[in-house]
Formats: C-alpha cells, structure tokens, sequence
C-alpha cells in the first residue's frame, strides 16, 4: 500500500501525461515553452485569480511574493507554529523577524485569536514593523480568511495565502489561491497538484505586483529582456516537462477533488468518536493533502504507530515540530506558549490518502488503526 499513490495515479493518466512529456520531448522548449503560459493561463481562470506566476517550487513562490510586497530586515511575519518551515523560511531569509502564532485546535489551522494577540503585542513592543500575515491552508483545508481578512485590514498587513496544500480546495464556493492580497502553491509531488519533480506558483490580481514578479523571477528583467537587469532577482522558473505533466492533471484535479471527499469521509465515519478527526468548516472543501488525525496522548499515538508498522501500513507524522522550537529558530524570541499547536505536533499521525486508495486499503487501514485503539 503505498502513503500517497502516485503510481495509481500515473495509471490512470499515462497516455496524457506521456504524451505531453514527448512534446516537449520534440519541441526543445525546456524552459519558456508554450506550455508554461496555458498551464499559467488555465490555472489562473481555475483558481479565480487574474494572474498566475509560475516558478520554481513552492518555497521560492513565496519568496517571491515576499519580494513582490517589497519585505524589509525589521518586518515582522506572522504564521501559524504549524506549518512546513517553507511558510516563513523565505522571509527570514530577508530579514524578517518571524512571530508564531497558535492554531485552531479542530481545524489545525491559523487561529485568528492568537494572530491578533501577536500582532498587538509586536505593535506594542514597538521593535518590529508588523507587514505579513502567512495564512496556511493547513492539510489542504481552507483557513479562516473572514476572520483573518479582517485582522490584516484592520492592522495594514498584506495577507499571503500559502496555499501549497490546497490546490483544489475550497470556501464558500471560493478557490483556495484566491485568497489574501497574494496566494502561493507549489507543485512538489505529494501535494494535490503534483507535477515530476519542483514547482510551484503565485497569484495576484494586482498587475503590477504580477509584473514585479515576472521579473524577480528572471533575475530582475526589465523591459528590455533579460540582459536588461533593473533588480537584484533570482532564477526561479517551472521548466516546461513539469509544466506539461500539470496541464495533464490539472484536466482530473475537480475529479479527484470529488473522490478526495468520499475517501475522507469513509475515515471520518470510522473513526468519528474514536479519535479526534480533521474539522472542515460549513462551506469549506478541503483538498485532503493529507489526512490527519489527533491521539489522545503521545503514548497512544505510538501504540498506532507500531501497530500500523506491524500491519505494513504506511503513516506519517505531519509534522512532528513546531516550527519555535526548530533550532533554525532559535535566535527569535516571543510568546512560546502556543499549546493547541504542541499537542497536534505530538498527537498527530497521517494515514494512506489519495483519490486512488481503495476501499480494501483502506479497510485495512482502518481496521488496523481501530483495532490498536
Ligand atoms: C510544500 C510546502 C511549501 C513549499 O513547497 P516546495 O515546493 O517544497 O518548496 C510551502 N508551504 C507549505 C505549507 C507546504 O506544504
């Protein structure tokens, strides 16, 4: 049984995605081929957005949208304690200081509580120029952008979504990258979108942020071409292979999406009073990047653990840190006492999920996991 079944998927979609891939293949256009500009083009109109900014990955996506907004040292990055280090790397990376923030502890996702109190005492502090917010669609499931939305107005920060989970999803018939005065995803395997190796993208309504973008991107183009530096930029593009494997499942995403649900909710009727289950909000549609649940305790979320090895069932502990305590991190003081986040870092445990696990797998996951309970 594989965790995420990208083999399955690969099955389903071979002639598509090889045939695309051999296109190129013919064509020579590694980078910059015509697929880039439909992939960019195709997924702007799905997610909603004006613009879509292809790049390198994920991480750089975000980057870029930091760089876009113009981060300087001294700016202070809000982001939930639970999320990949991606979510704020980059801004540290510029100078940024970053302030971890608890999450909510059904949703797992940004708690707009414990955002506000953090951006009121930087303000007070008054050592720190409070500019971001990174609201994470934690696990593929829509943050709380009303309430988040909100906070970021009233305070004047831009609000980035990171959205790197949740291509695909959704809230209150909204796509997930359209939300926040930016939204970024990434295209690494595993996540909802996937393509063969790195990439990733930004979304923008803003057609300046969009060209600011277009040229970070390109080691600060400017309108002459690409010898005609105007910034100091990076080299991030998505080259044209992975490009061309996207637009290939791009075509199944709403599909999978849709298969995405049932396949959650076969966990969540298994295991609802058993163990704490993922919430998803009235209104939401979650991508299901992964499917998490919460032990009790540490102690019995090792008693599953060993008994799911034991049944050569994959698991996976997503993630096992909070970001604070991340020796990366070490040189940032603030408020550490964010506990919902602990206990989800010590608590949960993933289970085999795709839109191609079938219902025999994940029987077998299922009974293993209630049985060790
Ligand atoms: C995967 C991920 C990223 C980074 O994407 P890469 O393409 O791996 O650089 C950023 N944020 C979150 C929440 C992620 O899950």
């Amino acid at each position: 049984m594989e965790f995420i079944d990208l083999k399955a998927q690969y099955r389903a979609l071979q002639p598509a995605i090889d045939a695309g891939i051999r296109k190129v293949l013919e064509s020579t256009r590694f980078i910059g081929g015509g697929e880039v500009k439909e992939l960019e083009e195709r997924l702007a109109l799905f997610v909603g957005r004006k613009h879509c900014v292809s790049c390198a990955n994920g991480t750089e996506a975000l980057q870029l949208a930091f760089m876009a907004y113009g981060i300087e040292a001294g700016d202070a990055v809000f982001c939930p304690d639970m999320t990949f280090i991606s979510s704020v790397e980059p801004a540290v990376m510029l100078g940024a200081k970053p302030v971890f923030c608890d999450i909510d502890p059904d949703t797992y996702n940004l708690d707009p509580v414990s955002l506000e109190k953090q951006i009121e005492a930087v303000e007070r502090e008054g050592k720190y120029r409070p500019r971001f917010v990174v609201a994470v669609d934690f696990l593929g499931n829509p943050a709380d952008f009303d309430a988040i939305s909100s906070i970021c107005r009233a305070h004047g920060l831009v609000l980035i979504e990171d959205a790197a989970q949740g291509t695909g999803a959704s809230r209150n018939g909204r796509k997930c990258g359209s939300f926040g005065d930016i939204a970024t995803t990434s295209f690494f395997p595993s996540k909802p979108l996937g393509c063969y190796g790195d990439g990733g993208a930004v979304f923008t309504d803003d057609d300046e942020i969009a060209g600011l973008l277009n040229s970070f991107k390109v080691h600060g183009k400017g309108p002459k071409g690409k010898y005609d530096n105007v910034r100091i930029g990076l080299n991030s593009r998505l080259d044209t292979i992975q490009a061309a494997v996207l637009l290939a499942k791009l075509e199944v995403l709403e599909q999978e999406i849709v298969t995405r649900q049932a396949v959650a909710k076969r966990y969540d009727e298994a295991f609802r009073g058993q163990i704490q289950i993922p919430l998803v909000a009235p209104g939401s549609i979650s991508a299901y990047a992964q499917y998490c649940v919460l032990a009790e305790s540490p102690e019995q979320r090792r008693r599953v653990l060993d008994a799911m090895k034991a049944a050569e069932v994959p698991s996976l502990i997503y993630y096992p840190n909070v970001l604070h305590a991340l020796d990366a991190f070490a040189p940032y003081e603030g408020d550490r006492a964010l506990p919902n986040a602990k206990h989800y870092a010590d608590c949960n445990f993933g289970m085999p999920f795709s839109p191609y696990l079938t219902e025999a797998d994940q029987q077998k996951v299922i009974d293993t996991v209630l049985s060790a309970l």
